[in-house]
């Protein structure tokens, strides 16, 4: 979707009436703000892409604070603390921060100057959650049992290259020989390899510099559905395709339905191995792989998310130190995440810090972010299992690992599924702003020239 055609959605969200007829000086009613000669109409939800109209007046110039993500004309987000100027007719629009209540602004026209603060109304985020159980359980019903070799594998790989070419995305159908690895069903010659489907949005200024977003797609044998290991990650990568489609980003953005992960990495490390001139490029790799079931979830006592960040030392360090920034001071989110390395976590016993797709980009050296719940070894109720389903990461969400098999009523299911829906958008939005703010060159983490880990384990 382009982006006037967003303002026009927006300006339909927010219910930001026609501008009446102007009676005399009307005294401004709720969402209305007057300065000087200018009605400004100003609508705004947490974590939505949020607007406000010049009604009357002929212009005015209004500031959001440096913590405000603005659409800029070009239709990239540009952190605020620059006047925006609105003339009449005109609206101006900023991503509320996810766990604000409402966002200050300055507004100038005719001489005067107020600042003003914008209630916001309930969540309604750019990065939906609630879009992320709604494709996972399009996945039970038409392709369960992704396994290499069976035959949902490939008429995944076929909806997962619609998918983004429904976006405008440059599709990439990647696919590598399988090494020795045993498959369960042969189901002919033609699927004895590992598929991954890449899209690819271009970037406006900088298009040969990168930023990837991925997880696997592909679940173990003894699952059907493999819902949180890795349908919902997979469905992340998706909603986080779907919003960037309203965007624009300096850099190009390539999202990423892995393969082959639970043979050892195969898809994401063939394709890494197949497009060296790219690795130079990518500054920010975000992995999605177990997402969810970590803070709001469960409700009955809510999870910790562990966010992982490597190479290990300043990198990794750097990384980290801009995920706190993003979800303190732009998601204005006083969740509970716990900093580790990707490769201490692993050496401390944590278990799956460095079991994903991520590995192969940090053994290159590029920066990676991996979000997991700290609650893990009791997710693993779930994990590679035959319970690995959506009414179970539903039940879980609510429950914990006791709920798991615990029938729920139409009400429990509702919560639950918001409980799933939050914990997705946690993590889904930290990699969202990560990427936007790498994009803007406000948060590198990635050095002039990085050092070879050649020998890192990947
Ligand atoms: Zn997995």
């Amino acid at each position: 979707m382009r982006p006037h055609v967003l303002v026009l959605a927006a300006l339909l969200l927010a219910g930001c009436a026609a501008p009446a007829p102007a009676a005399e000086s009307p005294p401004a009613s709720p969402g209305e703000l007057r300065v000087g000669g200018a009605l400004l109409h100003a609508g705004g939800a947490a974590g939505a892409l949020s607007l406000v109209h010049l009604a009357e007046g002929e212009r005015a110039d209004v500031t959001f604070p440096r913590d405000v993500l603005v659409l800029a004309p070009d239709g990239r987000l540009v952190p605020g603390g620059e006047p925006v100027t609105i003339r009449r007719g005109e609206i101006a629009q900023y991503l509320a921060p996810y766990g604000a209540t409402s966002v200050g602004v300055r507004i100038a026209a005719d001489g005067e100057t107020r600042d003003e603060t914008l209630a916001l109304g309930p969540l309604r985020p750019f990065v939906s959650g609630e879009r992320v159980v709604e494709l996972m359980k399009v996945q039970e019903e038409r392709f369960a049992h992704r396994t290499p070799g069976h035959e949902n594998y490939s008429k995944a790989v076929a909806y997962f290259g619609e998918f983004f070419a429904n976006l405008s995305y440059d599709v990439e159908t990647f696919r590598t020989p399988l090494p020795d690895v045993k498959l369960p069903v042969a189901v002919g010659p033609s699927t004895q390899s590992v598929v991954s489907v890449l899209g690819y949005k271009r970037g406006l200024e900088q298009p040969d510099r990168y930023i990837v977003m991925g997880g696997h797609f592909d679940v173990v044998e003894q699952t059907t559905h493999g819902a949180f290991d890795n349908t919902g990650g997979t469905m992340a990568v998706l909603a986080l395709a779907e919003a960037f489609a309203k965007l624009n980003t300096s850099r190009s953005l390539v999202f990423a339905a892995w393969g082959g992960e639970e043979d050892g990495i195969l898809g994401s490390q063939a394709w890494l191995a197949a497009h060296p001139e790219l690795v130079p490029k990518i500054d920010l790799y975000v992995n999605f792989d177990v997402t969810g079931l970590a803070w709001p979830a469960p409700l009955v006592a809510p999870a910790s998310v562990v966010a992982a960040t490597g190479p290990d030392g300043p990198v990794g360090d750097a990384l980290a130190a801009h995920h706190r920034a993003v979800v303190a001071d732009w998601m204005k989110l006083d969740a509970p995440f716990v900093y580790e390395g990707v490769g201490h976590g692993q050496l401390a016993g944590a278990g799956v810090n460095a079991q994903s797709d991520h590995t192969p980009f940090m053994a290159r050296g590029i920066p990676v972010l991996f979000q997991f719940t700290q609650d893990i070894r009791a997710a693993f109720t779930l994990i590679h299992k035959e319970a690995d389903t959506v009414e179970n990461m539903t039940a879980y969400a609510l429950h914990g690992a006791e709920g798991v098999g615990r029938p729920l009523d139409e009400a429990q299911r509702r919560e639950g599924d918001q409980a799933l829906a939050r914990s997705f958008e946690t993590q889904m939005m930290a990699g969202f702003y990560l990427a936007v703010l790498t994009d803007h060159g406000a948060m590198s983490s990635r050095p002039a020239s990085l050092p070879a880990l050649a020998n890192a384990r990947s």
